[in-house]
């Protein structure tokens, strides 16, 4: 088969504004960027405010292994296959960061037969959405210390400025810097470090923005620093905001491409799925469904993260309706999960998918618990067997719910008809009853312990001591209030990334607890967090190049 850049490349791809026409966007409610690109201006969203959403499909996940299940190539499938049986649809998909992108996993536009182009752009520099949070995020962090550097006239406490630096490389020896080094005209000399763009604060709240003035809302109550009191310093009180909101004012629009298949997809941010809610711009989504009749959408990691976070952070936020949620699980991983190891991943082993369904099951019933019908969908690899695929089919349907084979990866929207017609029957038949597990108003401990053992089923939640500290100086600025994100392990249940299948019998550990108040959530870190990671032995950007002709080898 050929590399994804290779059918990326010959794809026959239409001029962007083709696909503005064909969804109805004005005129003057679309910029350019290219031929193939555009950026779609909020006004959209004023104009049809009377208009009835479409219907909202998210796809998530069973645990991930190293490689990633599919979440994206089904999701990018599945809309174009939707699209073959007449529905007007449009997939909305986070942005790729350069992080994975040059490390291991590979770029995020899809795969095989299942992407969207010009999938070089998206997986690049695309419209520079990242360049403008990064600038943003950093023109702050340098207002901060030239703050403090000019007199500090907000009594900022330097050993308790929380807003670091980011960078949109994986690049580990930037974790821990000392900055300020030099002569008196040189700042403050302190102790700080850098994230990865994508953990920013910016991006979750460019994210989590309902409107234009809601985006400055939030970048104003994001807390940088704490005084000597330990009162809270802000970005508005820096007086940054403006600045900030004016190098967002394109990054804030949504950018519109098209898949393989000539379907509209609206790339729109991306947020990490542990410290942040990991799901593409509530613009991008609710200008998608009031477009199109359905919108797919991916949420990040597998559905004990991304799904619960989608629900009880992004759709709380955006008062989203989620019609149906689409279970992607591959063979491979529910074997893994049975105790299979990698290498022998490629041999049928029923007994091993057998036992893996715990993993699956459990998802779903979890699932239920939102109170959103789910359908499976089996990311087809070609080492599964029938044998394989049918003990699949009726584990599921053991458990009332229907699962369909994906071929999208090797036959793009041709191999997910079937699950498109379900997907279908599904928001015709089954009326969603979408409920939250949590109300914000209970204390930040009641949350994570309600996340931790209905989702994670953990039996019990331990707080470390620091972890009960910061919890009590949050409750005690009143910022307790919010939905609770927690960062964890994606490859199991529990904070302990061995522990596969559905393990019971353990507890989560709370680590540390901060509060992003301009996002809108209370961070809870479990287990070790890397927010800037590192890259591997063997970068994928070692195999990358460019030929003088412009051929782009080795991008996926
Ligand atoms: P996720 O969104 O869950 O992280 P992706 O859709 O990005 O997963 O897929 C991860 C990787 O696996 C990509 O490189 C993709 O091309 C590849 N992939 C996905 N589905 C298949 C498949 N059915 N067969 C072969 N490779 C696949
Ligand atoms: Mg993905």
């Amino acid at each position: 088969m050929k590399t994804d850049v290779q059918i990326a490349q010959e794809a026959s791809i239409r001029p962007i504004n083709e696909l503005t026409e064909y969804l109805g966007i004005m005129d003057n409610e679309y910029e350019l960027y290219g031929k193939y690109k555009a950026k779609v201006s909020l006004e959209v969203l004023e104009r049809l405010e009377d208009k009835p959403d479409g219907k909202l499909i998210l796809v998530t996940a069973i645990n991930p292994t190293p490689a990633g299940e599919g979440k994206t190539t089904v999701n990018v499938g599945l809309s174009m296959a939707l699209n073959k049986i007449g529905r007007k649809t449009i997939t909305a998909l986070r942005e790729p960061s350069l992080g994975p992108v040059f490390g291991i996993k590979g770029g995020a536009a899809g795969g095989g037969y299942a992407q969207v182009v010009p999938m070089e752009d998206i997986n690049l520099h695309f419209t520079g959405d990242f360049h403008a949070i990064t600038s943003a995020h950093n023109l702050l962090a340098a207002m901060l210390d030239n703050h403090i550097h000019q007199g500090n006239a907000l009594n900022i406490d330097p050993k308790r400025v929380v807003w670091k630096r980011v960078l949109d490389i994986n690049d580990r020896s930037l974790r821990n810097i000392i900055i300020g080094l030099g002569g008196t005209g040189d700042g403050f000399i302190r102790q700080s470090g850098f994230d990865i763009t994508v953990a920013s604060e910016v991006m979750a709240i460019l994210c989590l923005a309902n409107s234009f003035g809601d985006l400055k809302d939030r970048l104003s109550r994001m807390i940088v620093a704490y005084t000597e009191d330990g009162q809270a310093v802000t970005a508005g009180d820096l007086e940054a905001t403006g600045a900030m909101t004016l190098l967002l004012k394109d990054a804030i629009k949504p950018n519109l491409v098209q898949t393989l298949e000539n379907t509209p997809a609206f790339v729109h941010g991306g947020p990490f799925a542990n410290i942040a809610h990991g799901c593409n711009s509530v613009m991008a989504t609710r200008i998608g469904l009031k477009l199109a009749d359905y919108v797919v959408t991916e949420a990040g990691f597998g559905a004990d993260l991304g799904a619960e976070k989608f629900f009880n952070i992004k759709s709380r936020f955006a008062g989203l309706n989620p019609a149906v949620v689409v279970v992607v699980a591959t063979i491979r991983a529910l074997k893994m999960n049975g105790g299979v190891s990698k290498n022998e991943l490629g041999y049928e082993n029923l007994s091993a998918l057998n036992v893996g369904f715990a993993n699956l099951e459990r998802h779903l019933q979890n699932i239920n618990k939102f109170g959103v019908p789910a359908v499976v969908a089996i990311n087809k690899f070609p080492t599964d067997t029938d044998a394989e695929i049918d003990l699949l089919k009726d584990r599921c349907e053991g458990l009332g719910v229907e699962a369909i084979l994906s071929e999208v990866f090797t036959k793009g929207g041709a191999g997910a008809i079937e699950l498109a017609e379900k997907v279908v029957e599904v928001c015709e038949k089954k009326a969603s009853d979408y409920r939250l597990l949590y109300a914000v108003d209970g204390s930040i401990q009641e949350k994570i312990t309600t996340v931790a053992t209905e989702i994670y089923r953990a039996d019990r939640v331990e707080f470390t001591a620091a972890a009960k500290r910061q919890i009590q100086e949050i409750t005690e600025l009143g910022l307790d209030k919010m939905p609770v994100c927690i960062a964890k392990t994606q490859y199991s249940f529990s904070d302990n990334p061995a522990l596969l299948g559905a393990p019971t019998g353990f507890a989560v550990t709370v680590r540390e607890v901060k509060v992003n108040a301009g996002a809108g959530f209370i961070v809870v870190i479990t287990g070790s967090l890397m927010t800037m990671p590192g890259l591997p032995k063997v970068p994928a950007a070692n195999g990358m190049d460019i030929t003088e002709n412009g051929e782009i080898i080795g991008l996926s």
